[in-house]
């Protein structure tokens, strides 16, 4: 079976279902029905859920105070009577089996709380998701999944994996991991591959197919194989594929501590992305010269309410003070698309990713950005920092969002807090729109750094998430280039530097053609960087040059491929 390449590498194991979804018979109308029964395996699952989230709280000893909030308001729910009796009389009145009733009443509650003008019970609404997953769980004597502590070489399966999820697993034990849904650039596989953990996501026969948990499997992230019935010839050579693996990167590794110069003496910057604090040690030991991306969104996922300053501000301390000196590009929560945050008010929308997202969030909650922006500029007292706005695509944004910036400096002025006064700010260039206007923002910014992710999926109108349009979805097709190359000149024009953050910078194609068009940086997953800057460290500005001069001759995506394959498997396999 196969699916996308969403994180290279290969993996053996046993698998595991994160989450799949057991229909539930319609009891509805059945002779063997009994109402009472039903009602006695609610209750029973009320209870076992109650019991989970108080065991849960206690194994929680360092809780932050919103976390404690949660596992409170979860209880108070399970235990509410009005809850309890609404679930009742779908089971009594309307003969209902009953986890068909607690997901009629659940999803009942959770519109319910989504159109409350208050923000603060529009973040029940997480909550009321959460709480209805587990009592169903229960009802199906499924055992909640403790994603930290997971069996040994385990392959995890899922519907989909959320960009949560992926940063709460037990690095230790995962060895792949197989999704339905999902595409190379969706913030799952991004994770993943920053984590190095071989995926294949896209995979859309894993809802048909019969894997059951402990079957071995095989799965290949680079090509988007999942081998099922293995034979114990293909586990053997899968095995020495996966070492070959393990030895390149060995070799990638090698050099790590060298700039990222290449032969004849062009120097690129060489930064990393990162999600969360805890991969400060991942980016040091892949040898990044900064940070060119940290995608402070995952901030504000996973929970019901938005982090507050004295939070955000350790999660920026502790990045900033761990890369002593090298500097971090704090780009401003990008939530929206396939980052969900229910408490911010985000409604069910028909085009997510053309919808309420990013910087459109910030500036029409001012006070949500305000905080975040307030805690950012206080991380600059810590070590260089650049703030970054996301999805900008006028002008007038970025003179928002830079008043509030003013507004927020005025504040921390007047409070006595210490800070950079010149912090640099740059923002994103991942819509068409700033992509066209480029020579009228870098006039106003001090660095651009090109999205590619949201970038290709604008400018071709090929959803980046979308398994069926994969092959639709093309960071090298002439327009996404042409546009890439508007860019540097015009931010070269104003004496701008601009980078590459997008997933194109992580690929050794990407990042050799980007290195001849002149870009000045590139910021890419900790888990390549070694590899890129390898690429960088043999192949001459000069070739690198004359590719991306060959390129931009080419007027279809296949011409261009095949180049830049010929190109690098003479002389980079
Ligand atoms: C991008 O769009 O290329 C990017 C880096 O941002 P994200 O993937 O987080 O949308
Ligand atoms: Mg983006």
């Amino acid at each position: 079976m196969f699916g996308i390449s969403g994180a290279n590498g290969i993996g053996l194991g046993y698998a595991l279902w994160l989450n799949r979804e057991t229909e539930e018979p319609d009891e509805t109308g059945v002779s063997s029905f009994n109402p009472t029964t039903e009602i006695a395996r609610l209750q029973q699952a009320l209870e076992s859920s109650r019991q989970q989230i108080k065991t849960l709280f206690i194994d929680a000893t360092s809780a932050s105070l919103v976390e404690i909030e949660v596992f409170q308001a979860h209880i108070s729910m399970l235990e509410d009577p009005e809850f309890l009796a609404a679930i009742q009389e779908q089971i009594s009145q309307n003969g209902m089996g009953a986890t068909k009733a607690v997901r009629m009443v659940i999803e009942q509650y959770r519109q319910l709380f989504t159109n409350m003008p208050d923000p603060y019970f529009q973040a029940r609404a997480a909550d009321i998701e959460d709480i209805g997953s587990r009592v169903i769980a229960n009802l199906q004597g499924k055992k909640p999944l403790n994603l930290k502590t997971l069996p040994p070489e385990t392959i995890l399966l899922a519907d989909e994996f959320m960009p949560s999820e992926i940063a709460a697993f037990d690095r230790q034990n995962i060895k792949g991991l197989v999704a339905r849904k999902g595409a190379s650039t969706s913030h799952a596989s991004i994770m993943a591959r920053a984590m190095g953990i071989p995926a294949v996501v896209g995979c859309v026969d894993l809802t048909t197919c019969t894997i059951a948990n402990g079957e071995p499997l095989i799965i290949n992230g680079t090509t988007g194989e999942v081998r099922i019935k293995s034979t114990t010839t293909e586990w053997a050579k899968a095995s020495q594929l996966k070492e070959h693996f393990r030895l390149r990167q060995q070799q990638f590794q090698a050099e790590v501590d060298q700039p990222a110069v290449t032969p004849d003496g062009h120097r690129l910057i060489l930064n990393a992305n990162l999600a969360h604090p805890s991969e400060v040690n991942e980016v040091l030991a892949a040898g990044a010269d900064g940070i060119g991306l940290f995608r402070t969104e995952f901030l504000y996922l996973g929970r019901s309410a938005a982090p507050t300053e004295a939070e955000q501000f350790g999660a920026y301390q502790t990045v900033v003070t761990g890369l002593a000196g090298k500097p971090v590009v704090l780009r401003t929560m990008d939530v929206g698309g396939d980052k969900r945050a229910d408490y911010l008010g985000i409604p069910d929308e028909e085009n997510p990713f053309l919808g309420y997202r990013a910087l459109r969030i910030c500036l029409q909650q001012p006070e949500l950005f305000r905080i975040q922006l307030r805690a950012i500029i206080r991380a600059s007292a810590c070590g260089p920092i650049k703030i970054m706005f996301p999805m900008v695509t006028s002008l007038e944004e970025i003179r928002q969002a830079k008043t509030i910036i003013q507004q927020v400096t005025r504040e921390l002025t007047a409070d006595g807090i210490d800070f950079d006064p010149n912090i640099p700010v740059g923002i994103m260039v991942e819509i068409p729109a700033a992509a066209i206007l480029a020579g009228n923002l870098a006039a106003e910014v001090d660095f651009f750094s090109i999205g590619t992710n949201d970038l290709v999926q604008y400018t071709l109108a090929v959803d980046r998430l979308n398994p069926k349009l994969a092959h639709l979805y093309q960071m090298n097709h002439p327009a996404v280039l042409q546009l890439i190359v508007q860019v540097i000149q015009k931010a070269h024009q104003y004496g701008k530097t601009v980078s590459v953050c997008g997933e194109m910078a992580s690929q050794p194609s990407g990042a050799l053609l980007l290195l001849g068009m002149g870009i000045d940086q590139l910021s890419v997953s900790p888990a390549v960087l070694p590899e890129i800057k390898m690429l960088v460290r043999k192949t001459p500005w000069l070739a690198a040059q004359q590719i991306a001069k060959d390129v931009m001759e080419f007027r279809t995506v296949g011409e261009i491929e095949k180049y830049l394959k010929e190109y690098l498997d003479s002389h980079w396999a």
